[in-house]
């Protein structure tokens, strides 16, 4: 049987004697380059015959081993760290439609994200169908073509937390031999495995949640290892590429041969990390394992937070609404009995660590909250141990055009909150006194 989240959050993917030397903590391996110590095990190095470390772009030792953490926390067969999310999110999304294909996603995404779809992978020769509702399934089968690659969304979305029907997409994408691609930065590994559910590729900013500490970007492509990359819509995946081939012995192989189910993670790796170069660093792999070996009990915590604040924000008056999925007065997104469905089957320990509310008096209001929260820092980032406040229309967002902003229900009424560690009793005060000055003298 396969151990707990917890304890492969701090073991998986590194032996202390055998690859540390005896060292606890995970070694910083701040090394550009490795020696590859004799001319027979450089050539096999450098065909990929065999494991092993040459240069830090291709791989480095401490990166490898929250690759390795991250692909066992999220059940999937590999992984490949980046210098951030939006490097693992663009990678994923041009890997899979390069050549002129299509994808098909949400409005309510991460504001880069939209903005990458929608004004500058055109540019690439890649066209996004957007839906405004991802759950609405017949709507998105209606949108599959013979170019159609892949259907992309986030688990939980943010700042809405509306919750994708990743079974339904998956049923529905695998019917048409698409991929499902799943960024689930918000939830984190801890609280979702989209894997489990039929997702082939997850990826994440583990700047956000995994790390836990507002202290290093990073991201990460899993590969769930199981879809058939050969099945007609990726011809990227059959052609014969030489940095994977041995051309001196007259054989060219594509991704597909030499990878088989892999194809994928090792086209990410090899030609969108090696040529793009968006490298993790080792010292930033350093401190994103020491953040995650304690993401449960982090998680654990600030979701249970979460849902005191989500409560306490329904009884102030001037709250319009609060969008927060883990409680059903929360769920406001699309087909509500969906979202309570959804809830209990994907997400029984919680559905994340954000949420957002409505406020009375427009933009003028939120500009007053936020200017007047002591203890909430106002920031634009995610899953760190302090509690964070933005205005996402004017910050996060901002880059949306109007129409998805709206549709994603970010108004200039809107105001997010990231849950943090801090006591509740003082992050319910930190509120209350921000509102009672904002509405001061307002009626
Ligand atoms: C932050 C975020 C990203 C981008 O990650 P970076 O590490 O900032 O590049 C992508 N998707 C979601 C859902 C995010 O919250």
């Amino acid at each position: 049987m396969s151990q707990g989240f917890a304890t492969r959050a701090v073991h998986d993917g590194y032996d202390c004697q055998g690859q540390g030397g005896g060292a606890a903590s995970v070694p910083i391996y701040q090394s550009a380059a490795f020696d590859m110590v004799t001319a027979d095990r450089g050539d096999a190095l450098a065909a990929g015959k065999i494991e092993g470390f040459s240069y830090s772009r291709l791989a480095n030792p401490t990166v490898k081993v929250l690759e390795d953490r991250l692909a066992g926390l999220e059940g999937g067969k590999g992984a490949v760290a980046m210098a951030s999310g939006m490097a693992a999110v663009s990678s994923a999304l041009l890997c899979a439609a390069e050549g002129g294909g299509r994808l098909i996603a949400p409005v309510d995404l991460y504001g880069t994200s939209v903005d990458a779809m929608k004004t500058f992978f055109p540019n690439f020769g890649i066209e996004t169908d957007f839906v405004k509702d991802i759950n609405d399934l017949d709507q998105v089968e209606s949108l599959i073509q013979d170019g159609t690659r892949a259907i992309f969304t986030e688990s939980v979305s943010n700042p809405s937390t509306a919750i994708a029907d990743i079974p339904g997409l998956a049923d529905l994408a695998h019917r048409h031999g698409v991929a499902l691609i799943i960024d689930n930065t918000v939830p984190t590994p801890y609280l979702f495995n989209p894997i489990d559910f039929g997702a082939d590729i997850v990826v994440h900013s583990t700047t956000k949640g995994v790390t836990g500490h507002g202290n290093a970007l990073g991201g990460v492509v899993v590969d769930a290892g199981r879809f058939d990359w050969g099945n007609g819509r990726f011809p990227q995946m059959s052609q014969p590429e030489l940095i994977i081939s041995d051309e001196r012995h007259g054989s060219m192989v594509s991704f597909l041969d030499a990878f088989g189910d892999l194809a994928f993670l090792h086209r990410v790796h090899t030609k969108y990390l090696h040529t793009f170069g968006a490298v993790m660093s080792p010292f930033t792999a350093y401190l994103q394992l020491t953040g995650l070996e304690t993401m449960a009990q982090r998680v654990a915590a600030q979701v249970k937070t979460a849902e005191i604040l989500a409560r306490h924000l329904l009884t102030i008056p001037q709250v319009k609404g609060v969008n927060y999925s883990g409680i059903p007065e929360g769920r406001h997104q699309g087909d509500t009995d969906l979202q309570d469905r959804l809830a209990a089957d994907l997400l029984p320990k919680g559905v994340g660590t954000i949420l957002s509310f409505t406020v009375q008096g427009g933009y003028d209001q939120v500009k007053r909250i936020v200017d007047s929260v002591h203890l909430m820092a106002y920031m634009p980032n995610i899953g760190d141990c302090r509690t964070l406040i933005v205005d996402p229309a004017r910050i996060t967002h901002r880059e949306v055009p109007g129409p998805f902003r709206l549709s994603a229900g970010v108004g200039d009424d809107l105001i997010r909150i990231s849950v943090g560690l801090e006591n509740p009793d003082d992050l319910m005060a930190d509120l209350d006194q921000a509102f009672a000055t904002a509405y001061r003298d307002q009626g």
